[in-house]
């Protein structure tokens, strides 16, 4: 899977105890929304650039 921003191959990481993908040239994240919402519950305050990116990518598909 690529980066639907720089277009470049994402690297799968571990973030929370779960996988997403990022990307290691704008550092977008890449998860799914379901994903989002649990990293939300499970942090209560996540990372800005976590949410925004990831909101962002999920909604594009
Ligand atoms: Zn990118």
């Amino acid at each position: 899977m690529k980066c639907p921003v720089c277009s470049v191959p994402l690297e799968r990481v571990a973030y929370e105890g779960m996988s997403v993908q990022r990307c290691g040239q704008c550092h977008g994240v890449l998860a799914g929304r379901q994903r989002v919402e649990a990293i939300k519950r499970t942090r209560g305050k996540p990372p800005k650039e976590l949410m925004d990116e990831a909101t962002r990518f999920a909604s594009r598909r």
